[in-house]
Formats: structure tokens, C-alpha cells, sequence
């Protein structure tokens, strides 16, 4: 975003419309210029079809749009995808039927409003950067928790997207060789040992190989291993079932090393954790700090980040993709 902001700006002090789209819904939100969220909508998103996934977002903006009484400002659009540095191409999403696609300008067209389009991680962080858990700080970066890893990167208060669009995709840095194959195409991602997925996996190995030691998780799924999913060990663990307590620990020790990692490259004031997951809380985030200190390069000689759970919880997608597309037409850069 360029450095000719206009405080006075007419758009400056206007609501906008926020959208997050995930693998199973399109979640909006009428936002103001504080970040609070006056009214949401959300739609069902049939991931197999483009032009459906881009109906549902119309419906929503429509709805939105209708209820809300004076102008908006235009409609940010945070998705589960991987984006060019422009924002105008979904270059791949894992969940949604775009390859190569010219999201930005299609939906330009059909809604006639202006449009900031782009990684909904990135939206996330740079909501918790504007209104949450990372506000002022000069380098923050985000690590959101659901069914992978989504990252985002807020420093000397901008969003950094990477040359090409597409950095803090850090559920994908490799932690172990030759380790579980990951959607992406390679092997042992951060996101198949630190996720909500992963939480399943490793508990559906644990009950396949002790089904004694797991048979409170067991008794969830009628004795059949191949069902126990993450939901199951959260709630078990929120139960105090030892098992599930020990699983969100494994998970929250390979989230602590993944940080110490981000650590050694960006040296960040504070890690804001997001994501269905960071709702377990210090389940998780106790053990990943444990870790963090046993893992950070140069210990004990250095000052390292704070690592806190996120604010805003699972609005922030929309929530930042609302301040951004305000952002970029204050900035006229849109
Ligand atoms: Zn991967």
C-alpha cells in the first residue's frame, strides 16, 4: 500500500464489507472503521464450482449491502488460497476450485465496488495487528490453527505479502524428513504435525497401536480408530481425558519449535496463534512457550517473541479484509 495516506479521506471514516470464505462457508461482516462488526451473513460455499463459490459471495454482499443503511466503502475478500502479490489471481487454494484466477477483477465486475482480495491468514493477521493481539507491534507475525497452517506478516505497519505474494506460508517449512505427505505436494509440513489435522492423525495412530492407553478417546467413536478426529481429542481433553492433554501438548511442542524457527529468520516482537485450534488455549500455548525456550537459537542470550492467542477470534478474516480494502482506497491504490 503506498505512503499517501489522507487521515481526512472521506472513506476513512466509513464502514466496509469484510468476507471470509473457508472450505465450508462465506462468513461477512458490515465493519466499522474501529474494527467492530455490525452485522455478519454467511452463506454455505460449494468448493467444487468457481461460479458457485462467487454467487455465494454476492449473496452475501447483497444481504450485507441491503441491511446496512448509507455507503460503504467497497468489499475485502479473505480467502483460503494462495494469491498473486496484486491480489487480482488466486494462484491455487487447496479447498476451492480456483487455479490461476482472476478473482479480484471477475467479482470487480459483477459487484461494481471496490475490491481488496487476498489470503485470509493475511487478512487475520492484519486484523490483530489494527484491533488485537499484535497492535503496534513493529514485526508481527500470525499463525493460524485449523485444518493447517495459515501464516501472515505485519512489519513497520504494512502487510507483507513476499515479491511473488505468497510469503508466511510457513505451514509448509518441512520439519521432518521423509515425514507425512502434505496437500501441497511434498512431506513432513509444519501443518501435518502442528493442526487440527495433525491432532487427529496422531490420535487415530495412538488408538490404532494402544487402543488401551486410548480408550477414553475410544469410547467417543464406538471403538472404530479411523473416526477420532481433532474435534474429538479437543473436547476430550477439555473432559481432562491424560491421553488428549498429552496429544494438544505434542501438538503445541511442534508449534513452539515451528516459532522458534520463524524466530531465527524474523526475530518477531510477538506470534499472535489463531485458528480453530487456539480456541484450546494454554492447552496448547503452554506447552509451545516450554518449548520456544528450549528451542530458540541463541538462548538466554537473547530477548525472543511473545507468543499470545489471537483476540478476535474467528472474525478476524473478515474483520482485516474489511480495513483492507479501506485502507487501499484511501491510499488510492485501488
Ligand atoms: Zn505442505
Amino acid at each position: 500500500m503506498a505512503g499517501s495516506r489522507d487521515p481526512a479521506h472521506p472513506a476513512a471514516g466509513l464502514p466496509a464489507l469484510g468476507i471470509d470464505i473457508g472450505g465450508t462457508k462465506v462468513a461477512g461482516g458490515v465493519v466499522a472503521p474501529d474494527g467492530t462488526v455490525l452485522a455478519t451473513a454467511r452463506r454455505a460455499t460449494p468448493g467444487s464450482s468457481v461460479t458457485e463459490t462467487e454467487d455465494a459471495i454476492a449473496a452475501v454482499v447483497d444481504v450485507l449491502a441491503r441491511g446496512h443503511d448509507g455507503p460503504l466503502v467497497g468489499v475485502g475478500v479473505g480467502a483460503a488460497g494462495w494469491f498473486d502479490r496484486t491480489g487480482d489471481t488466486v494462484l491455487f487454494s487447496p479447498h476451492l476450485a480456483w487455479r490461476h484466477f482472476a478473482l479480484r477483477k471477475d467479482l470487480e465486475s459483477r459487484l461494481q465496488r471496490p475490491m481488496w482480495v487476498g489470503n485470509d491468514a493475511d487478512a487475520a493477521a492484519w486484523a490483530e495487528y489494527r484491533y488485537g493481539a499484535a497492535r503496534g507491534a513493529d514485526l508481527a507475525l500470525m499463525v493460524t490453527l485449523g485444518t493447517g497452517i495459515g501464516g501472515g506478516i505485519v512489519m513497520d505497519g504494512r502487510l507483507q505479502r513476499g515479491s511473488h505474494g505468497v510469503a508466511g506460508e510457513w505451514g509448509h517449512m518441512r520439519v521432518v524428513p521423509d515425514g507425512r505427505l502434505c496437500a501441497c505436494g511434498n512431506r513432513g509440513c509444519w501443518e501435518q504435525y502442528a493442526s487440527g489435522t495433525a491432532l487427529g492423525q496422531t490420535a487415530r495412530e495412538v488408538a490404532r497401536s494402544s487402543p488401551a492407553a486410548a480408550a477414553l478417546l475410544l469410547e467417543r467413536v464406538d471403538g472404530d480408530p479411523d473416526r477420532l478426529t481433532g474435534e474429538h481429542v479437543a473436547t476430550a481433553a477439555s473432559d481432562g481425558d491424560p491421553l488428549a492433554l498429552e496429544l494438544l501438548a505434542e501438538v503445541g511442542s511442534w508449534l513452539g519449535q515451528g516459532i522458534a524457527d520463524l524466530a531465527a529468520v524474523l526475530d518477531p516482537e510477538v506470534v499472535v496463534i489463531g485458528g480453530g485450534v487456539s480456541v484450546l488455549g494454554e492447552m496448547v500455548l503452554g506447552p509451545a512457550r516450554e518449548r520456544l525456550e528450549r528451542a530458540l537459537p541463541g538462548r538466554g542470550f537473547r530477548p525472543g517473541p511473545r507468543v499470545v492467542a489471537a483476540r478476535l477470534g474467528a472474525q478476524a478474516g473478515l474483520v482485516g479484509a474489511a480495513d483492507l480494502v479501506r485502507r487501499a482506497v484511501v491510499d488510492g491504490v485501488l
